[in-house]
Parts: C-alpha cells; structure tokens; sequence
C-alpha cells in the first residue's frame, strides 16, 4: 500500500445487510465513521460514492484455490476429471495421478498468463483475500509456487494472496516433496500445506501430518491441508490434523479443505470431530461444487467451527468451471447444502466473508468502524438477489481507494 494517505471519501446510503442504510466515511484507509445518511457533514474534497440502497458488503475471501492450476484442463484432457469424479469419487486418488501429466507443461512464463487472469477476474469480483495452493511435488518442482508468488506481487495492494506449499501427491507417496515444501517456505510461501488422506495407509498419513505440524510450528507458520477428499467414512484424517494441531501448539492456526468423507460419519463420531476441530481451532472449507459428497457446513456452523466456502479449482483436472466469483460458489452451495431459507441465505453470504476471514484468521476483515475500508457496493438490494444473480459488485474499494 502506498504510505500517502488516501483522501477522504464517503459511500453513501449504503445499505448493511442488517437492513440498516448509511452513510460510510473513510480516510487514510479506514473506515471511520458508519451514521445515519446525511448525520455526518463531509469533509471538504470528500469523493462520494454513491451505493443508491444497494447492499454495501466487505469484500469476498477465496480460502482454498489452486491457483497454479488455472485452465490447465486444455492441455491434459479429461481423463483425470473422470477419474477424479467417477462413482461418487470411489476413486478420487487416480484422478490426482492422472493430473500428475499437467506439471510437463509447467513453465513459470506459461502459467503466469492464467494466474493473473483468475486473480483479476476475482478482483472484479470482489474477491480480495485468496489463500492459494500452489503445487510443490517432483514432478512439478517449485514452479507453479514461482509463478503463484510472482502474481501475488504483481496483485500486492489490491488482492491479497497466501501461498501454501502444497505437496499435492504427498510426501511419502512422492519422495522429495517434503524438502521442496521447505524449499518453497525459504523463497517466500506463507503456510505449511499437506494432503494426507491420500498416503497409503493410516500410518503414512499420521506421519505426513505430524511432519507438516512439526514443521509450522518449528518455523512459525500456519497450516493448511486437504483432508479426506473421498466418499470413505474410514478416512479420518481431519481428525489427524485437529489432534497434531494441539500436540505442536498451533491452536488456532490450522485449515482443512474438503473434508468430504465427513459427511459420511455416523452423527456420533461426525459430533465428536466437528467440536474437535471448533477446541482446537481447525477452520474447514468446503468445495460442494467440485465433489459430489461434502462437509455437513450448517452442522459444523452450529457446533461453532469456523467455515468458509472456497473456489477450490477453475478450469483443471478436478473441475470444469470456475469464475473466481464466491457469489456463484456460495449461489451453487444453496442448491448442493440444501440452504435455501432466509437465514440460510444470509449463512452462504457469511460463508464467503466474515466467517471466511475467520477460517484463514485475518487480522484485518469486517464492516466497522475503525476496520479497513475494504467493501463491496452491489447492485443487488437484498441478500437473495445479490446470490441469484452472482453479479460484480458495481464499485470494489480497497483501504479507501476504487479499484478498476
Ligand atoms: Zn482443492
């Protein structure tokens, strides 16, 4: 961000999802006052943004997207997508080894092209906060985390990017990746990233769990993994990362994307792992558009863990389609979580916002006086509008300036 400080401006009639419409003052990059329209005088050489009664939101947060992945789908064919998909994801592991084929395209200088398109058309999109995984296996070697930084440099001050090592064939199933996983650490990833429900047995997956736990905490980082991306109920490794979470201290400091086969826990055992997680501090993010089983999210909400929706893929191996837009995300959500109602309406909007900022444990997210003046002003004037019809917000402002 540019140390000038920014001029006053003013967002007008804006209208909060309570209901409440008001005038939003903000200067130097903060929101400093939030009054009834018309209470506060503006200040001299304010801009003025009128909202109209339009929903004033804060912006979108993408807590999981394989962003080095990014319409890769044309250059390897559908098979691993098939594979990935098949039966209910019976077989879920052998559309990853088949999309292992991609990373003989990798070129930092080729995959920058879609990484920065995704990122601008989240931007367009509100979308301001992204947790990106960007792959690191022997296969791919740092490359797509060499393009996934280079882009979060180039987007630094609009979008906000956090780069997870993500060993996306495992670690003992791919020997080599764990050294890469800090090897990518050293050139500037943020986060420790596993996937261990996709090692071979109980004992693999312990042990990348504990060694990517060790790790985070030994360097002061946070983790993010996927876990139990299949329809087995025998996969438990959600829990895994709850319970290696508490043995390094990283309370607090943990996410688990998917989490798919949880929906398929008997109600004891789903209980029991969800009020783990919630204990220890373990955000969950669910993908329900990109799998045909998912994470029981109202369960996980009500039980008081924090959970967000995420973009997962655009165009790849797992996923035809994507627009890095959370409002279509949390718009297919409604119909795939069976979350139709008014108040489950308003959940979906949390999901992608507020409690997103709290899965990824953002310091500096939300609507108030004295936060950033990061928002979003929509067309849409009531919250099942602005799902139906998934559009751009009109106007997106960041620390008080309008970006596009
Ligand atoms: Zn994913």
């Amino acid at each position: 961000m540019s140390p000038v400080p920014v001029a006053p401006l003013i967002v007008t009639d804006a209208r909060l999802r309570s209901g409440a419409v008001v005038d939003v003052h903000c200067a130097d990059g903060r929101i400093t006052a939030m009054a009834p329209v018309g209470e506060l005088p503006r200040p001299d050489g304010a801009a003025v943004v009128p909202a109209d009664g339009g929903l004033v939101t804060e912006p979108f947060v993408d807590a999981h997207l394989h962003l080095d992945k990014v319409h890769t789908l044309p250059l390897i064919g559908d098979a691993a997508l098939e594979a990935y998909t098949a039966d209910g994801m019976a077989d879920s592991a052998r559309g990853i080894d088949l999309a292992r084929a991609v990373k003989q395209h990798y070129r930092v200088d080729t995959l920058l092209p879609a990484i920065r398109s995704v990122l601008a058309d989240g931007e367009r999109n509100g979308v301001l906060h992204v947790q990106a995984f960007a792959d690191v296996d022997t296969a791919a070697g740092l490359t797509g985390v060499q393009a996934v930084l280079a882009a979060r440099e180039e987007f630094r001050g609009r979008v906000d990017v956090t780069v997870v090592a993500f060993p996306q064939d495992g670690l003992l199933r791919d020997p080599g990746a764990a050294g890469l996983v800090e090897e990518a650490l050293a050139a500037g990833a943020d986060v420790v990233g596993g996937i261990p429900w996709i090692e071979a047995t109980p004992a693999d997956q312990e042990a990348h769990v504990e060694w990517a736990c060790a790790l985070a905490a030994r360097l002061g980082r946070r983790v993010a993994m996927l876990t139990d991306d299949t329809a087995d109920p025998v996969s438990d490794t959600t829990r895994m990362l709850a319970a290696a979470m508490r043995r390094h201290g990283l309370e607090g400091r943990g996410v688990a994307c998917h989490a798919r086969a949880v929906g398929h826990y008997d109600a004891a055992r789903q209980t029991a792992l969800l009020e783990l997680a919630r204990d220890v501090g373990l955000g969950l993010v669910s993908d329900p558009h990109t799998g045909s089983v998912a994470l029981p999210v109202e369960r996980a909400v009500a039980l008081g863990v924090a959970v967000a929706l995420g973009q997962d893929d655009v165009e790849d191996a797992y996923y035809p389609f994507g627009r890095h837009n959370l409002l279509e995300v949390a718009f297919l959500a409604a119909h795939l979580l069976d979350m139709r109602s008014a108040p489950q309406l308003e959940l979906l909007v949390d999901l992608v916002t507020t409690s997103a900022a709290r899965v990824l444990g953002l310091p500096d997210h939300g609507l108030h006086q004295g936060g950033p003046a990061d928002l979003l002003v929509h067309e849409a004037t009531r919250t099942v509008d602005l799902l139906a019809h998934h559009a751009p917000p009109r106007v997106v402002l960041r620390r008080g300036r309008v970006l596009g």
